[in-house]
């Protein structure tokens, strides 16, 4: 067995021998308890008016540290998330990704190393709440609140801790909701219920979606939504400092203070939301969903809230559902609609269980995707023409942005069935919800931004990209279908993406740029790839064949032979994914060579992949 094996096999036996704490996280499914006030954590009372890292700040800053070091955390779900030693030098800034950040939380897993440690996070909580509190000013009657959750993650209780410590620190009042979904944290700062401490004026969300285990991070949200790039930027600028001055200083010197960290189940309230809305869409019916059979499968992510506490209340039955159990192994399958092995599960359980629908989600609830009665998915593109078809009853002639991957049969589906507008625009969830606020700033009117990926976000709710608030628009259609006599059953669903046209080939190929390749001639990966698309594009230009399309946000789009292909840079990466669409394979690979015949000579990309593609008829 290798050492990596075996690490592994010990952080999955700590993980499994936390029964305790494992309880702790499911028990809002069914219990909703009341406001409770337990002190947990250091902080330091008052000290709001930061404006930029001053010495004096960082004194607080320095302060808190003292206390929080020599605590021993007893949440034993928390494999070491902290295993490197204390002091061990960050670089933040390779903590960013887009509009979140992202590390390594757990040790084990070779040639990994972690790289988000708990002084780390005490670090970026606290830059965070200097960031806050440059934007928003305390009142006399309150100081301003920061809410955390998290998802099911074995690092998530040790993080908890530690950016409860960061917040605390700086004088902000921490309210922790637990095992919760990235949407409910945004949702909290809209709510408006004292009782919940809310709403709150900052939230972060402890998750790291669909990737592995060792693996975490944190999603940052104001009431004016997630934070951008530059925010991130911003906040691990800061997060710099305030460690090297930690690291300068060291621990000692630092004075004890005390201070209250707040818990409330705050799934609780944004859960009765979620049935609430359902109710009103099935003209205020007690159990709309009574008789439909509903499987979900939570992928043991933090999802599985939706089965108990949303289903169930509506009437719906729910046996048959999977993986609702947090576990942060996630031993069954990826919590990810993009993952083909776990939608394999959601269909087959749907299929086994003769149920009505499935729905499935990622491991912190921003996506989902569902499965008809015959198992039929709906997801992708078929989710989107699923929602569009939803909301263009509602609101006719609407714009739908999506993502730069969605088919060419979307575009006649939202256009010439639907008849709405489809605005094809960049990869990035943050770029697509963006784009669909720009446009009704700008007078074109939208009310639905929806990414392949699953992440889908309505007007009408706040923006945001909520994954069961998706599901909860598939169940009005069931509920007030079933209500008005006008439908049963899925049915009603299939029917309205009939006529969709989708590909019989299908496929993305990763062509990854060797950034340490002579012919890079020192540049960056991303100039490379921007040449590359260059010189594809006046490739393109000679072939009567081929068509640009003409109006394109990203990369290089082209249709021919009766299908397209779309060659772009990744976001973050450096990988020029390639998506092919067409009708038959012979189409696909006709495509897929144009592409390769403009690529070729540029020899630090791997090209592997398409050769292969390409060989295949
Ligand atoms: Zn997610």
């Amino acid at each position: 067995m290798s050492a990596t094996t075996l690490k592994t096999l010990q952080n999955v036996f700590m993980a499994q021998s936390c029964p305790r704490n494992r309880h702790l996280d499911t028990q809002y499914r069914r219990d909703r308890c009341a406001p409770d006030m337990c002190n947990l954590l250091p902080t330091q009372v008052g000290k709001c008016a930061w404006t930029s890292i001053s010495s004096m700040q960082l004194h607080h800053l320095a302060k808190y540290k003292s206390c929080t070091w020599n605590r021993k955390t007893v949440y034993c779900n928390a494999v070491s998330a902290t295993s490197t030693t204390p002091m061990e030098k960050v670089d933040f800034r390779k903590l960013q990704n887009g509009s979140d950040i992202r590390g390594v939380a757990v040790a084990g897993v070779e040639g990994e190393p972690v790289n988000l440690t708990n002084l780390g996070t005490e670090a970026i909580a606290a830059a965070f709440a200097m960031w806050l509190l440059d934007r928003k000013k305390p009142d006399a009657s309150r100081r301003l609140r920061v809410s955390i959750g998290h998802d099911s993650r074995i690092s998530a209780q040790a993080l908890q801790d530690a950016v409860s410590r960061g917040i605390a620190s700086a004088g902000l009042d921490v309210i922790q909701y637990g095992l919760a979904s990235t949407p409910a944290m945004f949702n909290s700062t809209l709510t408006v219920n004292e009782e919940f401490f809310c709403p709150v004026d900052g939230s972060i969300m402890i998750t790291a979606s669909h990737l592995p285990y060792n693996r975490n991070g944190f999603k940052f949200f104001t009431n004016g939504g997630g934070l951008g790039k530059a925010d991130i930027k911003d906040i691990l600028e800061r997060a710099t400092s305030i460690y090297d001055k930690i690291y300068v200083e060291g621990f000692e010197n630092r004075e004890k203070t005390d201070s209250a960290v707040k818990k409330v189940d705050y799934m609780s309230v944004y859960t009765s939301d979620l049935v609430k809305a359902v109710r009103r869409a099935a003209q205020d019916i007690e159990k709309p969903l009574e008789g439909f059979h509903i499987v979900v499968d939570a992928g043991n992510g933090a999802g599985g809230f939706f089965a108990a506490t949303v289903l169930e209340p509506l009437g719906a039955i729910t046996t048959g559902s999977q993986f609702l159990e947090p576990d942060g192994m996630f031993p069954n399958h990826i919590p990810n609609p993009e993952d083909k092995a776990a939608m394999k599960a959601i269909t087959q359980a749907v299929l086994d269980n003769k149920a009505d629908l499935g729905i499935i989600f990622d491991t912190d609830v921003d996506r989902s995707a569902a499965v008809d009665s015959t198992g039929s998915e709906f997801n992708r593109n078929r989710l989107i023409a699923l929602m569009s078809a939803i909301v263009l009853e509602e609101h006719p002639g609407t714009t739908i942005v999506t993502d730069s991957v969605t088919s060419d049969g979307l575009t006649t589906f939202i256009e010439k069935k639907l008849g709405g507008k489809h605005h094809r625009f960049k990869r990035g969830y943050k770029n697509v919800i963006d784009e669909a606020i720009r446009l009704n700033s700008v007078g074109e009117e939208s009310h639905l931004a929806i990414e392949t990926s699953g992440h889908g976000a309505l007007k009408e709710n706040h923006w945001l990209d909520d994954g069961a608030y998706t599901m909860v628009k598939l169940l009005n259609k069931l509920a007030s279908a079933r209500a008005s006599g006008t439908g049963v059953g899925s049915e009603v669903l299939t029917h309205l993406v009939e006529g969709l046209d989708e590909p019989a080939v299908a496929v993305e190929l990763r062509l990854k740029i060797d950034q340490n390749h002579v012919d890079l001639k020192g540049g960056s990966f991303r100039d490379y790839g921007e040449a590359v698309l260059q010189h594809l594009e006046s490739k393109i230009d000679g072939d009567p064949k081929l068509q640009k399309a003409p109006v394109n946000y990203e990369g290089v789009r082209v249709s021919g032979f009766g299908g397209w292909f779309l060659l772009r840079l990744s976001l973050h990466d450096p990988v020029l994914p390639l998506n092919i669409e067409a009708a038959n394979s012979e189409d696909a690979v006709k495509l897929g060579l144009a592409v390769l015949g403009a690529v070729k000579e540029f020899s630090a990309l791997d090209t592997s992949g398409l050769d292969k593609f390409v060989q295949r008829l």
